[in-house]
């Protein structure tokens, strides 16, 4: 447990110290942002949509992040960090990174627009997904990983508020604050400042041999348990029993909930308090759970973000 510096140990900025105008220029490159509706707002940052006046009135999503809140030195390369790692990335299924620069009060980042929210609010409204949407999104959650691993990306904090959802209903994974890039294949990374949702039990116990790519294994073998079952397997009212759980891996299905036993053991497989016996993400595209006689859709229809799709 030592090892996890958790970044809410800095102080929370207020309300007051955000100050953002309403049409904000880049000097850098001379462009006009219009802001538009308020989206979110996550640890340090605020999200609104851009418009940008100078280029067809295309709208993006801007991480506002206060100057203010980076005066520590870690606040400071944590950011710089997730800015180097998602500026590199290009693929369908990553929110794509489009932007950044600052202004005296903030730093701006902007990103791919993701206009149905993420799958956090999609589990609220629908309480749990049907078989096939859910083969549907974990294999584009997949391949997203697939490229970050093939990149020698961890991303570190899978979990359904970090997958967004586009226009189309394409799954786009965003927030890097807590991504690392390996240097060479082998390497174990020994620490993580944040705190992990769908945290992997070699992070809690601080193991020796470090962590790697299997922490995403874990994480989204989470995913595919809360899609399927509308609730995460180690969930409790409180961390210190939540963390008690993972480390003894004690999780089980509900009875009253049915779901094939392709997907129960697809989790089970990855599910494993041992790293090193929990199956790649290339493996897991050849998973029983994926192979259904009939098609997986590659897309859903907007219509599922209230609904069950229809059985035609
Ligand atoms: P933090 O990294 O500080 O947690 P987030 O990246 O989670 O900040 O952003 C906060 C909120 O802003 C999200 O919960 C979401 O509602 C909204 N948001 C972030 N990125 C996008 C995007 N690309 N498109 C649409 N909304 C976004």
């Amino acid at each position: 447990m030592a090892s996890i510096r958790r970044s809410s140990a800095e102080p929370a900025h207020t309300e007051s110290m955000t100050i953002i105008e309403e049409v904000v220029k880049d000097k850098g490159v001379i462009r006009r942002y219009s802001k538009g509706k308020f989206l979110g707002k996550g640890g340090f940052a605020k999200c609104y949509e851009f418009i940008n006046l100078d280029d067809e009135k295309k709208v993006q999503a801007a991480k506002i992040i206060p100057k203010s809140s980076l005066t520590k030195n870690r606040a400071r390369q944590k950011l710089i960090s997730e800015i180097k790692i998602h500026k590199s990335l290009n693929h369908t299924n990553i929110v794509k990174f489009q932007h950044f620069f600052e202004d005296q009060e903030n730093v701006y980042i902007l990103l791919e627009m993701c206009a149905n929210q993420t799958m956090n609010e999609l589990i609220k409204r629908r309480k749990r997904l049907t078989e096939l949407e859910v083969q549907c999104y974990l294999l584009q959650i997949l391949y997203s990983i697939k490229y970050l691993h093939d990149n020698r990306v961890i991303h570190r904090d899978l979990k359904l508020g970090n997958l967004f959802l586009s226009d189309k209903m394409q799954i786009k994974l965003g927030d890097f604050g807590l991504a690392t890039k390996l240097d060479y294949e082998g390497e174990r990374k020994r620490t993580i400042c944040g705190t992990p949702n769908y945290i992997a039990p070699e992070i809690l116990e601080a193991k020796e041999t470090g962590h790697s790519f299997e922490v995403d294994v874990w994480s989204f073998g989470v995913i595919a348990f809360t899609l399927l079952i509308g609730k995460p397997p180690f969930e409790t009212n409180d961390v210190k029993s939540t963390y008690k759980k993972i480390r003894t891996n004690d999780y089980s299905f509900p009875e009253q909930i049915q779901i094939s036993s392709a997907a129960k053991n697809m989790i089970k497989k990855i599910l494993i308090t041992d790293p090193s016996k929990r199956p790649t993400v290339d493996e897991l595209f050849y998973d029983d759970f994926f192979k259904t006689g009939g098609s997986i859709p590659k897309l859903l229809p907007v219509s599922t973000l209230a609904c069950p799709p229809s059985a035609s």
